[in-house]
């Protein structure tokens, strides 16, 4: 039975991982479970669960102490906790579904321990994506991606050459705002976060509405798959069955289908190479009938350039781009800037920024930290 720890389970991808474990019954057995600050549903889902630990942040320490009672159930701090979910020599697969760049710090940890990482955070591979890339090599750890986009390509590449690959076509919903002719510059809280075909935390739903998590994507897909950012295309395609496509040198596209549900990329990350059996709605193309394509607009989304912008630069180029855009979305959420202003204040940024041609991971968390303290 593998064992795993996953980081962030009290999110969405967490809620979907658990139903995962549920199918897949006796195939895994959770030791840790991690959470920032949802104590009461972290407290849930241990007694549910039942791992060896759980970790929450320190100010709901007792809180979390006082639900789980007498239960054997150890408890950790973030501080504590998070090192050891991913250094336990007992655990095989880390699922990091950490929002934010708080994700990297775990990603990295898993990573020299050898771990099998299903990441979700992508910010990990945004921020640093050549840094983890060595050290998976140097500590022989494997990252299997949760993102439905990159587990299509994955999928797409079984039994492929990466060498074989002509360029990979990354399907976008285009977010709530795909069909908008008007400025964006006046849209609510509650209109940005109302994704057409995914539910989804709040960060990565105002991501897509911008259409910085396709950027981000995009990035990811670069280290993921070992391709420059031009032979990446973005195309979007409102239905969201299409998860993505690889078109290879002999002009042939590979592409991978089914209704949108995050349990599918999860449960393949979770069982790679192996595909199991799991009982959701099916895919009716008669029902369907039409699938539709279209280019992005990229003078409305002007994320998906200033982030392809960003990885051509390289560096710490990307690290910038992950924090302030970061920093504005919570500002955004807030209510303290305008929608169009999370793009803008990150291309100011950049603008301003004197890159760090091969930063270390260390000089990576400096330029992190000092755009927080900046702006935050
Ligand atoms: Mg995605």
């Amino acid at each position: 039975m593998k064992k795993l720890s996953i980081l962030g389970s009290t999110g969405s991808i967490g809620d979907s991982t658990l139903k995962v474990i549920d199918n897949l019954k006796g195939q895994f057995k959770i030791k840790y479970l991690s959470a920032n600050n949802n104590f009461k549903k972290l407290a849930d889902q241990a007694l549910r669960y039942n791992p060896e630990y759980v970790i929450i942040d320190k100010e709901f320490y007792q809180d979390l102490k006082d639900i789980l009672g007498t239960s054997k159930i150890k408890i950790l701090t973030i501080e504590e906790g998070l090192d050891q979910a991913t250094s336990d020599k007992n655990v095989d697969i880390v699922v990091n579904a950490i929002v934010g760049s708080f994700g990297l710090r775990p990603t990295i940890n898993a990573a020299k321990n050898g771990k099998i990482i299903a990441l979700a955070n992508k910010e990990s591979l945004v921020m640093a994506g050549e840094n983890v890339k060595s050290l998976m090599k140097e500590f022989g750890s494997k990252i299997i991606p949760i993102d439905s986009e990159h587990s299509a390509i994955l999928q797409s590449l079984n039994g492929e050459e990466y060498s074989a690959i002509n360029k990979i076509i990354l399907t976008a919903s285009g977010g709530p705002f795909r069909d908008r002719k008007d400025s964006l510059e006046d849209v609510s809280i509650e209109d940005a976060l109302a994704h057409p075909n995914w539910s989804m935390g709040d960060k990565i739903s105002i991501d897509s509405a911008t259409m910085m998590n396709k950027g981000f994507e995009l990035i990811e897909a670069v280290h993921l798959f070992d391709l420059g950012p031009e032979r990446i295309e973005i195309i979007i395609h409102p239905e969201s069955i299409i998860h993505s496509m690889v078109e290879f040198i002999d002009g042939s596209v590979i592409a991978q289908l089914g209704l949108p549900d995050m349990m599918v990329p999860i449960q393949y990350a979770l069982t790679y190479p192996e595909r199991k059996k799991l009982d959701l709605p099916k895919l009716d193309l008669h029902k369907l009938g039409t699938l539709n394509f279209f280019d992005p607009n990229t003078k409305m989304f002007p994320a998906i350039n200033v982030a392809i912008e960003a990885i051509k630069e390289g560096g710490t180029v990307p690290v910038v781009l992950n924090a302030v855009n970061e920093i504005m979305v919570y500002k955004f959420l807030k209510g303290k800037i305008k929608f169009t202003d999370i793009v803008k204040n990150v291309e100011e940024e950049i603008s301003k920024h004197k890159k760090i041609k091969d930063p270390t991971i260390d000089q990576i968390f400096e330029v992190n930290d000092e755009i927080w303290k900046r702006l935050h």
